[in-house]
């Protein structure tokens, strides 16, 4: 990287990956990036230079990083050898949940962490982590701004009919709202319709997010308008272990019948359902389309099956659609999920085209469909660094 430049970090802390970015400023091109998966399984840490060479890191056996924490630090240092001279201006952080409070992007400081810190039950898979990825850069950037960017916060504002659950009023006051999750990305996705596509910007567009995580938001006029995930990042869709939309009768019995406590519901819920529970094979979708097992096909169908169902009620919801934007892991890259998706929508508008979704090119809806499909390769870390560099020119 060259010396003298400054430029801006972003760390996206998951529960069992961090991806990071290092961009120059103020062009905010892209100099480095990568992820360090798997972590405490098969740690490996891969990473793209801006001239596309791939650099690949892995350990010896039984000295890869085991915890979050242990592998924060390697990344960092690591990140920190390569910045040959280029000065950080400042973190971008993705945390999940910013609640009631945070509406756009902050510098953080001690007080909003410990707020952050309270929101932690609501998102356990990411919120610790994501803080954690905030501790740990500033202890080596002193004095440098972090800033979270918060994954609600293109959701935030929704009028009360959107947020609300049917459940007495003093709870909505309290904060138990539909928040909605994947703002960054949903974010990033209308930014590129805005530019790519500004007809259908403007219109009525129904983004899907498929990846380990899964949501679909629903925007009118570049406005998230509804999303599946609303309290926490349980609701809405199956995704890779998290059960998706649930009866809420379903956990009464858990605990009224199995005498299930918190804890172990809240495992089940995070960590062994969607695809995983009903696959009992894997989470990861790859797997599953991979498998000649029946369980796994039924794991593929309900997925489908509920990703279709919601896509209907979000377009009943915007009366009406212009357009579907597929992204997220399996949306980008799964061409049989796609057309099962969309497979039937005829009545709405929507027809595919076959060879423009097996080649995944950016248009797969045919010329006569009045509903126009993509497939937008989603980049929430160049969503943030975009926030970073607002927020630090203000
Ligand atoms: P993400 O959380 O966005 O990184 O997405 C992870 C999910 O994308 C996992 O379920 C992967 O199996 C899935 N995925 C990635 N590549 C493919 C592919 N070529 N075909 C099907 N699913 C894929």
């Amino acid at each position: 990287m060259p010396s003298q430049s400054k430029g801006y970090l972003t760390l996206n802390v998951g529960s069992s990956s961090i991806k990071f970015a290092v961009f120059d400023a103020p062009s905010l091109n892209r100099l480095l990036g990568g992820e360090l998966d798997a972590i405490g399984a098969s740690t490996v840490l891969v990473a793209k230079s801006a001239d596309d060479g791939t650099i690949r890191h892995e350990w010896d056996s039984g000295k890869a990083p085991d915890t979050h924490a242990g592998a924060l630090a390697f990344l960092i240092d690591w990140l920190v050898a390569r910045l040959d001279g280029l000065q950080i201006l400042a973190v971008g952080h993705r945390v999940v949940h910013g609640g009631l409070s945070y509406d756009r992007p902050v510098v953080v400081d001690e007080a909003i962490m410990s707020k952050l810190a309270t929101l932690e039950p609501l998102a356990p898979l990411h919120q610790p982590h994501n803080l954690a990825g905030i501790r740990a850069a500033q202890s080596v950037f002193h004095g440098v701004a972090q800033i979270a960017c918060f994954d609600t916060a293109f959701h935030s504002h929704q009028p009360f009919v959107k947020d609300c659950f049917a459940l007495p009023r003093d709870l909505y006051d309290e904060g138990v709202r539909r928040y909605g999750f994947h703002g960054l990305s949903y974010e990033y996705i209308a930014h590129h319709l805005e530019r790519d596509f500004p007809l259908h910007a403007s219109g009525r567009v129904v983004i899907a997010h498929l990846g380990n995580g899964a949501s679909m938001c629903a925007m009118v006029n570049g406005h998230s308008a509804a999303s599946t995930m609303g309290f926490s990042a349980l609701d809405g869709l199956p995704m890779g272990s998290r059960c998706g939309q649930l009866d809420p009768g379903v956990m009464l019995y858990l605990m009224q019948t199995r005498k299930m406590d918190v804890n172990a519901i809240s495992n089940m819920l995070y960590k062994d359902s969607g695809l995983k529970g009903i696959s009992g094979i894997s989470n990861d979708m790859r797997t599953l389309e991979a498998s000649d097992e029946q369980s796994a096909r039924d794991a593929i169908e309900y997925f489908v099956y509920r990703a279709k169902r919601e896509l209907g009620a979000l377009a009943a919801a915007i009366e009406g659609l212009d357009a579907i934007v597929f992204t997220g892991g399996i949306g980008e890259n799964s061409v049989m999920v796609r057309e099962r998706i969309l497979a039937g929508l005829g009545w709405l508008g929507v027809e595919l085209d076959d060879r423009a979704n097996r080649e995944s090119q950016t248009i797969i809806s045919s010329p006569r469909s009045r509903v126009l499909c993509l497939r937008i390769p989603t980049n929430e870390e160049h969503m943030i660094a975009q926030h970073v560099q607002t927020r630090m020119q203000t």
